[in-house]
């Protein structure tokens, strides 16, 4: 575009100057060619040559030049016209007042030498016309002569010349096309080598490189592309790095995780925190009640994001079916002195919780069971010392009582000793193998009296060829005296107590079944539980802890065995327990 301004700009002065050019060369060849004529007439227009001849001489220069030719007299009579025969001659107009004659008249009386010079319409010929007249005679002025010639002849040329430069202005004009076109190219090869390379990093390729190492400004740029990429690769592979590591982080935590931005919706929620609140589908951009059926959670992010307050913690219930107790810690995110967003950690304290639940009764239940023997004791020694040892019937009877309960105190201090070094001793007892029968036969034994006591008749019905077990000897025979004493116990006079023996699935399972009065299907399950007791009057009558199946639970999982119990209420109860088994060839010793 701008060349093509400029070779226009060019054309309109180069059209103008030329035009102006042409037409003083065809003027001045004009003026020369004037003076020709006015020196061959000079030579030829002697006295002997009539006026009327003028015009042969007119007609003969104007042949020569092939110009017109006006041969005019002093007082105007036109003589002689290249364009006009003789016989028309004397139709023509006086030619004295015409501009050029006028001028080359008034030239000649002022310096000797007159030139007259006009551009006008002819009324002879009809025609734009360029005239130029010239005085002539040797010695004294004899008339004038007058070239002319049609305008349109200059423009013919200037036309001509026109053309000659519209042709080489539009071959300029190619020839500039190309050259900046392939100047052009030259520019903008690098530049959309360049771009290509930034779009190749807009997408995530920063392995394009850009090739130009010329020594210029677009080198230099280049240079600072390639530099540029490579530090954003090396800096996005430092985020991506640490994104993974805090991915790592966030996945491998136990403890939920979540973070909401300042409106309140999740930007993030660790899958330790999905598994735990049972999220399903993808909880980010979503408010933290949808997710989670609980006011609690909102009201503290809610508040987290209200009040700038810091880490605010607070124990939560949650039902997913079943209750579920979070300790949640809320933290928010703040920038610059404003509230961005913030973290919640969530921790499972369902099982500390239970713990300490389970803690409390059982420090509970201990004093409870302590007390009441104790303050027999206390009550009948106070009684006894306050006068009651005179009497001295009663006061046998209230030793007896204190004997009991003393004993019962007894019971229940090697009972809780017991529990807990088997807890302790969990990871130290060495199970060595060992034959399942004599055992049973040891304690059976040892039970016979307070069998006999209530007639009761105990039965063993195990295989001769039933496997070893791995066990510790002395624990399993406490398993054993628990169960068959409490079968005992809890049988009426007369009744049948069956210890059966058997293997099952690499373990040596053993039944203690009796036809005793029974346990409710309600107390069943909690039946292993320390100071549980289905029939509590009964249980205290006779003397029992209410620890001797929770012993009994411990001992057997600390064998890697289980214990489980099947009763129908008064018709009787079936308690068993398994233990690993071992080829009876086999020595095994396993620490655990
Ligand atoms: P306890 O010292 O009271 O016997 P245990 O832990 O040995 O304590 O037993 C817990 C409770 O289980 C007993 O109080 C009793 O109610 C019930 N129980 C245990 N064995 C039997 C059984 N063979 N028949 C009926 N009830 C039983």
């Amino acid at each position: 575009m701008i060349i093509a301004v400029m070779l226009f700009g060019i054309y309109l002065y180069l059209n103008k100057s030329l035009r102006k050019y042409s037409y003083q060369r065809i003027e001045t060849n004009l003026i020369k060619q004037t003076s020709f004529a006015k020196s061959y007439i000079e030579e030829n227009f002697t006295k002997k040559i009539q006026s009327y001849e003028l015009d042969k001489i007119a007609d003969k220069i104007g042949r020569d030049l092939g110009l017109r030719v006006t041969i005019i007299g002093i007082d105007g009579t036109v003589f002689g016209d290249s364009e006009l025969d003789g016989k028309k001659l004397i139709e023509v107009e006086n030619h004295l007042y015409r501009p050029e004659v006028q001028q080359a008249l008034k030239g000649f009386s002022a310096a000797k030498s007159g030139i007259g010079k006009s551009r006008r319409f002819s009324a002879t010929i009809k025609k734009d016309m360029l005239y130029i007249a010239s005085v002539f005679g040797k010695e004294k002025l004899q008339g004038v002569v007058r070239l002319s010639m049609p305008l349109s002849e200059i423009e013919l040329i200037s036309s001509h010349l026109r053309e000659t430069l519209i042709l080489s202005l539009f071959l300029a004009f190619i020839l500039a096309v190309i050259v900046s076109f392939a100047a052009s190219l030259f520019i903008s090869k690098p530049t959309k080598e360049m771009s290509l390379a930034a779009k190749a990093v807009a997408d995530g390729d920063f392995s394009k490189r850009i090739s130009i190492s010329t020594k210029d400004e677009i080198g230099d740029l280049a240079k600072a592309f390639n530099f540029m990429s490579r530090q954003i690769k090396t800096r996005i592979e430092e985020v991506t790095t640490n994104k993974s590591r805090l991915e790592a982080v966030l996945l491998s935590m136990s403890e939920g995780v979540m973070v909401v931005d300042i409106k309140g919706a999740i930007l993030l929620m660790n899958q330790s925190l999905k598994d735990f609140l049972l999220v399903k589908g993808d909880p980010v951009g979503k408010k933290p009640l949808e997710i989670v059926r609980n006011i609690e959670i909102q009201e503290i992010a809610d508040n987290s994001l209200r009040l700038k307050r810091g880490v605010e913690s607070r124990e939560i219930s949650v039902f997913l079916p079943e209750e579920k107790i979070l300790l949640l810690h809320a933290t928010p995110i703040i920038r610059d002195s404003k509230i961005e967003g913030a973290v919640f950690v969530f921790h499972d304290i369902t099982e500390l919780r239970h713990l300490e639940r389970i803690r409390r009764e059982f420090v509970a239940n201990v004093s409870h069971e302590l007390r009441t023997p104790v303050s027999s004791i206390k009550g009948y020694a106070e009684t006894l010392l306050e006068g009651a040892m005179d009497d001295k019937e009663n006061a046998m009877d209230f030793l007896k009582i204190i004997h009991s309960d003393s004993e019962r105190l007894a019971r229940l201090i090697d009972d809780l000793l017991d529990l807990s070094k088997i807890e302790s001793d969990k990871l130290k007892s060495t199970l060595k193998q060992c034959a399942i029968e004599p055992i049973i036969k040891r304690v059976v034994f040892s039970l016979n009296k307070q069998a006999k006591d209530k007639s009761i008749k105990i039965q063993t019905d195990i295989p001769k060829d039933i496997s070893d077990v791995l066990a510790d000897e002395a624990r399993i025979a406490q398993v054993l005296l628990n169960l068959i004493d409490n079968a005992v116990k809890y049988t009426q006079e007369g009744d049948e107590v069956t210890i059966s023996a058997k293997e099952k699935d690499g373990f040596v399972q053993v039944d203690v079944t009796d036809t005793g009065i029974g346990i409710p299907e309600k107390d069943i399950s909690r039946l292993f539980e320390r100071f549980y007791r289905a029939d509590k009057a009964r249980s205290r009558e006779l003397g029992g802890t209410g620890l001797g199946l929770s012993i009994v639970k411990h001992i057997v999982q600390a064998h890697n065995g289980q214990v489980s119990v099947q009763s129908v209420l008064g018709k009787g109860s079936t308690f068993s327990f398994t233990i690993a088994k071992v080829k009876k060839n086999g020595k095994k010793f396993t620490k655990i």
